[in-house]
């Protein structure tokens, strides 16, 4: 019986430091961290994340047998609780989205050449990646039709297209780029991944759109997403990650994995929102009691507690069946996880909203700006009803029509159980 809920002491002891180095050094610097001097805060950072390596937790969402220092899964979900509880912890611990993604999709398809180059860079903080698929003429749900072409030229290709929403395009050094190589290989053969360097000619970072995380957008922040175009924009043959029309399952290996992460992250976030309620909830008095004795105020508490235990169980034991069986192997699951947390994260940031009343509309306390930013959680990375969709096709294999009646028809049922009973009786011995 192998069925356990505990962490191994010395993983254990690990994730007791994440957790006090998150609240010592990072926490506290929230209120500020938009004011900081840009080149004193890399510095500043850089000092912080020698500490993560040193304690061995850097980079943790890639497994040693694709070249990482990872634990698998399951370990890097407790990891991640911890670290969705503070947003900037992602760049410290070195796990930031998209790059993270970005990089599993390297590890899985470039060749060691390209791995030199641009994987080991970017698993060192040296280098940032973005990866662009979405466009805004065509439905980003379904990579299966995109306007972006690559067509070969002597040992060139040149891109053409139009992309946007694209996270961290406007700082990155290496933009992963989508396009259609091959329409006969269309629905899922058509397209190819290319990397194309910061400053290629051709490629042209219009515009960081507003969004609400950030309406009033300053252009070249990190988290930013850009709109891009390509105009016969060239780059060498060996830019092409894995072979002509592996776009498309490169990408899913990169989103799969990419959908559980986000929940991950969003669990330590959900929960840090709920502390805030509570908090509230046992300072405030409104019509002669604490606001924590209203039931209906009970009644977020319980929710919100319940919807994220239900949550963790979920997430955990999606990680595990991932480091059991395969990511390919769990796809629907992966989407599913996506597609509940992201809405558990955003009901517990709203009921925290509402028990703080004027205050949680505020930005005088961090609520507002998590749930306008985690407000893309059911929208990207594939909206959820598509993952929804996914999951019930999948269910839905598992059963075979019936004629007439359903088979658990309880009349239909009556005389097999008849039969049943005096079979029953026979061998009970009761004649
Ligand atoms: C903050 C943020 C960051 C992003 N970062 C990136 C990035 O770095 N790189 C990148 O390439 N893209 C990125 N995206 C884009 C994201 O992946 C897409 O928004 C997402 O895949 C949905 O595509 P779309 O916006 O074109 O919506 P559409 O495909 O137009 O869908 C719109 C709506 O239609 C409905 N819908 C669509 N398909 C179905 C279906 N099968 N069944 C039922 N309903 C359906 C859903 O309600 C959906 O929300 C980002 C988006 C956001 C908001």
């Amino acid at each position: 019986m192998g069925w356990d809920f505990e962490t191994d002491a010395e993983f254990a002891g690990q994730l007791a430091w994440m957790r006090a180095f998150i609240d010592r050094e990072l926490i506290p610097l929230e209120p500020i961290l938009d004011e900081l001097p840009q080149d004193e805060w890399q510095v500043a950072k850089g000092y912080l994340q020698d500490q993560v390596k040193a304690q061995g937790l850097w980079g943790a969402f890639l497994d040693p047998e694709l070249g990482g220092s990872g634990f698998g899964q399951l370990k890097l979900a407790l990891m991640s609780e911890i670290i969705g509880r503070c947003m900037m912890s992602m760049t410290i611990f070195g796990v930031q989205a998209p790059d993270s993604g970005n990089m599993e999709l390297l590890a899985h398809g470039a060749t060691d050449g390209q791995k030199e180059r641009w994987l080991w860079p970017n698993l060192r903080g040296e280098i940032s990646s973005a990866f662009a698929l979405t466009e805004p003429f065509f439905a980003g749900s379904d990579p299966t039709v995109i306007g972006t072409t690559a067509i070969s030229d002597g040992d060139e290709w040149v891109i053409n297209g139009r992309k946007w929403f694209i996270t961290n395009a406007s700082v990155a050094d290496i933009v992963l780029v989508f396009a259609e190589t091959s329409p006969d290989g269309r629905p899922h053969h058509h397209a190819s991944i290319f990397i194309v360097p910061a400053g290629t000619p051709g490629m042209e970072i219009v515009r960081d759109i507003g969004t609400m995380a950030h309406p009033d957008v300053v252009y070249g922040r990190p988290g930013n997403h850009a709109e891009i175009v390509f105009r016969d924009c060239r780059v060498p043959a060996d830019h092409m990650i894995g072979r002509p029309g592996d776009g498309f399952v490169l990408a899913q290996q990169r989103l799969g994995g990419g959908r559980i992460h986000h929940a991950m992250r969003w669990l330590g976030m959900a929960q840090r929102s709920l502390d805030i309620m509570g908090e509230r909830a046992v300072s405030r008095t409104s019509h002669g009691k604490l606001l924590a004795q209203h039931q209906m105020i009970q009644d977020y508490v319980a929710l919100s507690h319940t919807e994220i235990q239900a949550a963790r169980l979920l997430t955990f034991q999606t990680a595990w069946k991932v480091d059991k069986d395969g990511a390919a192997a769990v796809r629907a699951d992966l989407g599913m996880v996506k597609a509940h947390v992201s809405k558990v994260v955003l009901a517990v940031l709203d009921r925290t909203i509402q028990v703080c009343g004027a205050l949680g509309y505020s930005s005088d306390l961090p609520v507002e700006a998590w749930y306008r930013s985690t407000r893309f959680g059911p929208i990207g990375d594939g909206p959820d009803e598509l993952h929804k969709s996914v999951l019930a096709r999948t269910l839905l294999k598992e059963y075979r029509p019936v004629e007439g009646w359903p088979t658990e028809h309880i009349p239909s049922r009556r005389p097999a159980a008849k039969e049943r009973w005096a079979e029953l009786r026979s061998g009970a011995g009761l004649g």
